[in-house]
């Protein structure tokens, strides 16, 4: 397995530099499936190329694991492959974090570069190969290999020779290498910990959550479920909730509602619908700092509370004001706090009697609410859910708030009495669910009130026959 990166930045031989490794040498490392060896095929002031060699040992890789013989065949040895990003972050790990002692200012700044990699096995083909690199800026050339060079017409195999060429900093060409050559990979990854997870997740960040492709590339770590479906949630949320500060997020929503006090007035409503279903169990979806989840403990007919947020900071928030470290065994018991995202399928939300959803649909952005729909009416599937969300028609009653803006800046869309209720009447026809609307707060007798709930009851133990037919890659 080789990748070799070049280039004609002058002089070129500080990729050296760059890389913490002297052109003039052969550098050997011993990595637990094999050797990787980084030397020089060609380095002049004018253009340096670094190679990256691999020699996967196949036998090493099945010991102790009590395989078969046949699995010490496989491509391993010779197919860059996860273990190839393995290698970069063991053998380039400085460059890989954009750290380079000798020339701190060189790492900081985009350098030609071309990145050639050998047999690249592809799920997806070419296709999806130019999907993944050629958003990050990356010009793609692709030679298709045979599937065997003797007999040209058994056709192509799954194995590409790859040339990416751009204008990139080496260390975020090495973080797109680092993530993205795995997605590529057809094999699993038992190799996989979860501080691998973590790294890639880590090495994600900035760039991943932007990538048209995200979807797939999430999709394709999905795979390695569970291990990696909690730590994936972790990326999305910089996509959807750009304001990590709660200050931001709760606070310019609460400062345009303050007078009236609404916020805790809905909170109220939510729990004392909760409560009337007659629910034990129950979700709050995108529970924020947590306040409908301290209403929801005070409550002793709650015998099970949890709370999924996609915001981490707000995670801790909450934490600490329900007092979690300090709370008596019995009450602690009661609650569980989750990371994640609700535009991914997530089994722990399986199996709840009720869910609440305040204040949280008009942050998910429009193209996504079809996967989160899936996700919460489809998969979690409890027997009730309660959404509520701003009615737009009231916003013009907001003094400070000028015609067609949104009463906070994460909002993705407001929308009008007319459009929740054909939107909460399409899902619950849809997932087999019966749907009550009403307003929520005061009300005006143009604008309706200053937000609406609805309130879903599900009918159907399964969807309605006929299936629900998949709408998002996100939710399968
Ligand atoms: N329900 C809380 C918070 C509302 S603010 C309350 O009423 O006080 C909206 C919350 O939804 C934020 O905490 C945000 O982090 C969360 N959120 C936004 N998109 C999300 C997603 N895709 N998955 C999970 N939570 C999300």
């Amino acid at each position: 397995m080789i990748l070799t990166l070049s280039t004609t930045a002058t002089p070129a031989t500080d990729l050296g530099y760059l890389l913490h490794k002297h052109p003039d040498r052969v550098h050997t490392f011993e990595l637990s499936f094999g050797l990787a060896r980084v030397f020089y095929p060609e380095a002049s002031a004018e253009r340096c190329t670094a190679a990256l060699m691999l020699e996967v040992d196949p036998i090493a890789l099945v010991r102790g694991r009590g395989v078969s013989e046949t699995q010490y065949v496989n491509d391993r040895p010779y197919a860059a492959s996860s273990f190839l990003s393995v290698a970069i972050s063991r053998v380039f790990g400085s460059a890989l974090g954009g750290r380079c002692k000798d020339r701190p200012e060189l790492a900081a700044t985009a350098i030609p570069l071309e990145i050639e990699i050998a047999a690249l096995p592809c799920r997806g083909g070419e296709r999806f190969l130019r999907q993944l690199f050629e958003p990050l800026g990356y010009e793609v050339d692709v030679r298709a290999l045979p599937l065997d060079e003797t007999f040209p017409d058994w056709g192509p195999s799954a194995y590409f020779d790859v040339k990416l060429t751009a204008t990139v900093r080496l260390a975020d060409a090495l973080t797109h290498l680092y993530v993205l050559v795995p997605v590529l990979d057809q094999e699993k990854h038992y190799w996989l910990g979860p501080e691998e997870v973590e790294k890639l997740l880590r090495h994600g960040e900035g760039w991943l959550a932007a990538h048209p492709a995200r979807e797939a590339i999430a999709q394709r770590y999905l795979r390695f479920r569970p291990l990696i479906a909690s730590a994936l949630a972790r990326l999305v949320p910089e996509e959807e909730s750009p304001t990590e500060d709660p200050e931001s997020r709760d606070g310019a929503e609460e400062k345009i509602e303050a007078p009236f006090g609404l916020h805790e007035q809905r909170l109220a409503r939510v729990a004392e619908v909760l409560r009337q279903s007659g629910a034990r169990r129950v979700l709050d979806l995108g529970c924020g700092e947590g306040k409908l989840l301290r209403r929801l403990l005070a409550d002793r007919q709650f015998e099970e509370i949890v709370g999924l947020d996609a915001g981490s900071r707000s995670l801790e928030i909450a934490a600490e004001r329900l007092n979690l470290d300090r709370m008596p065994p019995g009450q602690r018991g009661r609650i569980r706090l989750l990371h994640g995202a609700l535009t991914y399928r997530d089994r722990r939300l399986a199996g709840y009697d009720a869910a609440a959803l305040v204040e949280v649909i008009e942050h998910l952005d429009p193209p996504r609410l079809a996967a989160f729909e899936r996700v919460v009416f489809e998969f979690a599937r409890p027997g009730w859910v309660v959404v509520t969300t701003p009615n737009a028609e009231y916003n013009a009653l907001f003094p400070s708030l000028p015609a067609g803006r949104f009463r906070h800046a994460d909002h993705r869309f407001e929308w009008s009495r007319a459009e929740f209720a054909s939107w909460a009447e399409r899902v619950a026809g849809r997932f087999g669910y019966r749907v009550e609307l009403s307003p929520l707060g005061p009300e005006d007798p143009e604008h309706g009130a200053l937000s609406q709930m609805a309130v879903f009851e599900r009918v159907a133990t399964h969807e309605p026959a006929g299936g629900v037919e998949p709408t998002s890659a996100a939710a399968r």
